[in-house]
C-alpha cells in the first residue's frame, strides 16, 4: 500500500471518530483495475475502501453540490485540478468554505483509463499520462487545510515543464480556413449525443436549472440535429468562458470522444489575448475577465 493511501485512510478514519465531519469523499477501487471512481465515506470502519492509485480521475469537488443543502462537514481530498474546483464553487457561492474540510495531495497526474483498458493489466506501467494532465499547471493543490506528505509529483511538473503548446490544438484549428473550421466543427458535434455527460461533471455548470433542462425557455429543443448541437456546445462553452479551470473532465467522460477541450482552450486563449493572463480556480480573490467591469471601459456598455 502507499503512502499516501494509508494516509488518506487514517485521517479519514480520525475525522470521522471524532466527529469534526460527516463524510469523506475520496477515491475507491472500481469494477477494473483501471477506474477508481468517487466514494463517499460515512463510518470509520468503511475508511480502508479508500484509495490512492494512478487512476483516481475524477474531480471530487463537483460532488459536493449533492450535499449544499445539508448541514453536514465533510472532508474532501483535492489534487490539483480538485483544489481549482473547489476554488470554482466558492467563487460561484455554491459552497461554503466552514463546511468542507480540504486534504491536499500533490499528483503525479494520472493515467488515462481508456487506453489502460485497451493496453491490459500487464502493461500497467506503459499507459500513459492523461490528456488533462499533460498540460497541467497546477497539480498541487491552491488551497487546503491540511497537505498529506507527497509520494511524487517533480515527475509530473517535469513532464508539464515539457510539453509544448498547451495551445497546440486550438493553434490547428486556427490555422484553417473558414470552411475547414465548421467542418472540423460540426463533424465533432454532429456526435454529439446530448447526453450532457460533460455539463454534469463540470464543476463550472453549476446553475440551479440548466438552461438545456428547460424545455419551456424556447432558446433550444431536444432534437439531436446540427443547429441544435452546435447551440449546445456553443453556449455551454460560453457559460464556462473565464471560468473553466481546465481539469479536463468533459473531455474525459464524453462518450464521443468530441474535443470539447480545444473549444474550452480556443476561449481561454482569447481571454488571455484580449484581457490579459488569468487562471480560473487559482486564486479566490481574482474574479474572472467576464465576471467583473470597469466603469472606465474604452468600449460603450449599457
Ligand atoms: S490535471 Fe493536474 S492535478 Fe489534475 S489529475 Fe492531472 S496532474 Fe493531477
Ligand atoms: S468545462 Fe471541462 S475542463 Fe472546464 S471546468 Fe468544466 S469539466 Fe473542467
Ligand atoms: S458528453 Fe459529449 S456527447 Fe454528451 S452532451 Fe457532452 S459533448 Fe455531447
Amino acid at each position: 500500500m502507499n503512502s499516501i493511501q494509508e494516509q488518506m485512510r487514517a485521517r479519514a478514519r480520525e475525522l470521522l471518530t471524532e466527529g469534526t465531519v460527516q463524510m469523506v469523499i475520496g477515491w475507491e477501487k472500481g469494477t477494473f483495475w483501471y477506474l477508481s471512481p468517487p466514494t463517499f465515506v460515512t463510518a470509520p470502519e468503511d475508511c480502508d475502501r479508500l484509495v490512492w492509485d494512478e487512476f483516481c480521475t475524477n474531480n471530487l469537488a463537483k460532488y459536493l453540490l449533492d450535499y449544499k443543502h445539508t448541514e453536514d462537514k465533510i472532508a474532501i481530498f483535492v489534487k490539483g485540478c480538485d483544489a481549482r474546483g473547489i476554488v470554482r464553487l466558492l467563487q460561484d457561492n455554491q459552497i461554503d468554505r466552514e463546511r468542507v474540510y480540504l486534504i491536499g495531495i500533490k499528483c503525479p497526474g494520472v493515467k488515462d483509463g481508456r487506453q489502460a483498458a485497451a493496453l491490459g493489466e500487464e502493461k500497467r506501467k506503459e499507459v500513459p499520462l492523461a490528456e488533462k494532465c499533460r498540460f497541467c499547471t497546477h497539480p498541487e493543490p491552491v488551497v487546503y487545510d491540511e497537505l498529506l506528505v507527497p509520494d511524487g509529483g517533480e515527475a509530473l511538473r517535469e513532464a508539464a515543464a515539457a510539453a509544448e503548446g498547451r495551445f497546440a490544438e486550438v493553434e490547428k484549428v486556427e490555422a484553417m480556413n473558414p470552411d475547414e473550421r465548421y467542418a472540423f466543427w460540426t463533424a465533432a458535434y454532429d456526435r454529439c449525443l446530448r447526453c450532457y455527460a460533460c455539463r454534469n461533471i463540470c464543476p463550472a455548470c453549476n446553475c440551479r436549472e440548466c438552461i438545456f433542462d428547460r424545455s419551456q425557455s424556447g432558446w433550444c429543443g431536444k432534437q439531436m440535429n446540427r443547429s441544435e448541437n452546435m447551440f449546445f456546445a456553443i453556449t455551454r462553452a460560453m457559460h464556462v468562458a473565464g471560468r473553466c479551470i481546465e481539469c479536463g473532465e468533459c473531455e474525459r467522460v464524453c462518450p464521443e470522444g468530441i474535443p470539447i477541450m480545444t473549444l474550452n482552450k480556443k476561449i481561454i486563449k482569447d481571454l488571455n489575448e484580449l484581457f490579459g493572463e488569468y487562471e480560473a480556480g487559482v486564486d479566490l480573490e481574482a474574479l474572472p475577465p467576464l465576471g467583473q467591469y470597469k466603469l472606465d471601459d474604452p468600449d460603450e456598455f449599457h
